[in-house]
């Protein structure tokens, strides 16, 4: 399968097999008006499978989310057809209105004006916790 390359655009590479529909949801790309590719279940020598996501647009990138999705999304900016920038993904420390705290009577649930922060709390199992209620999910 060959999809058009792009000229001025990001493209997110090495998405895990599955999951650029929650990339593309998280990042919230359905709001931006130019055309979006992705391409599920491309053949990778590396990975076996992967899935790619293609902007066709100059776009500030959430590399938070990016990172805490998959910190193995290889990030590429794509300038006049030519990659001119490689972003490296890590692992953040905090997630700052990214993930809802889920308990009910958190600060953060129950004052709108509060937002919800998580900070990473083992970086191994890749466990975030709520800051006000110590919630992990
Ligand atoms: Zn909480």
């Amino acid at each position: 399968m060959k999809i058009d390359s792009i000229q001025n655009g990001i493209v997110l590479d090495h998405i895990t097999a599955g999951k650029a529909l929650q990339v593309y949801n998280d990042l919230e790309l359905n709001k931006l008006d130019c055309s979006v590719a992705i391409l599920q279940n491309v053949k990778s020598n590396k990975m076996g499978k992967k899935d790619i996501l293609k902007i066709d647009k100059e776009y500030d990138v959430n590399l938070d989310v990016l990172g805490y999705i998959d910190p193995d999304i290889t990030v590429s900016i794509i300038k006049d057809g030519q990659t001119v920038e490689k972003k490296k993904l890590a692992l953040p420390t905090k997630l700052v209105n990214i993930k809802k705290c889920k308990n009910p009577r958190c600060i953060c649930s129950t004052e709108q004006e509060i937002p919800h922060i998580f900070k990473l709390t083992d970086a191994e199992n890749r466990v975030y916790r709520c800051i006000y209620c110590e919630a992990d999910k």
